[in-house]
């Protein structure tokens, strides 16, 4: 893989998911087993490396713009103490209903992160994610997919989607040895 940018999901490739619900709080905040540790690898293997994240939480009203903030500044914290980074944080606090072009899976936060880094090339990027919206995200703006988490399923349902699949992020961080 000749990739040089770095695309990943939040919620269920970093953290752990709520099921039908959000992390509004840091102390809901959970890494995954061995996330630190693959952003360090990551770190030295990608040139970019951007976190894409839809979080309607937001515009649901059950958390602010400075929660987020907060939990997402802990992140980069634990990131680099790791020896890990992080470019940029892209978030879209808009309601699924509202069809915005930046949630997922339109490709707007892909689009913007280019904008903000015009050095990016998007047919070498990869995704990293959990959902079939990631997979479809990732296809649309022309980069590798790569599926981890605990939806396998996305792969059989929508293999067009799915380039590679691990188990986790750290699996895959551990491929690219
Ligand atoms: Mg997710």
């Amino acid at each position: 893989m000749q990739a040089t940018t770095l695309f990943l999901d939040r919620d269920g490739v970093l953290n752990e998911r709520i099921m039908d619900g959000y992390v509004t709080r840091l102390e809901e905040f959970r890494l995954i087993d061995g996330v630190l540790e693959a952003m360090a690898i990551l770190s030295r293997r990608f040139d970019h490396i951007f976190m894409v994240t839809n979080q309607q939480g937001i515009g649901k009203g059950l958390m602010s713009e400075g929660d987020l903030e907060t939990i997402h500044r802990w992140f980069t914290e634990q990131v680099e103490s790791a020896g890990g980074r992080i470019d940029r944080i892209y978030h879209c606090p808009a309601l699924k209903s509202a069809h915005s072009f930046m949630r997922k899976p339109s490709i707007g936060m892909a689009l913007q992160a280019r904008r903000d880094f015009p050095e990016v090339r998007l047919r070498e990027a990869v995704m990293v994610g959990d959902t079939k919206s990631d997979m479809l995200f990732g296809r649309r703006a022309g980069m590798t997919t790569v599926l981890v988490g605990d939806e396998p399923e996305v792969a059989t349902e929508a293999p067009h989607l799915v380039d590679f699949r691990y188990g986790t992020l750290l699996d895959f961080a551990q491929s690219l040895k």
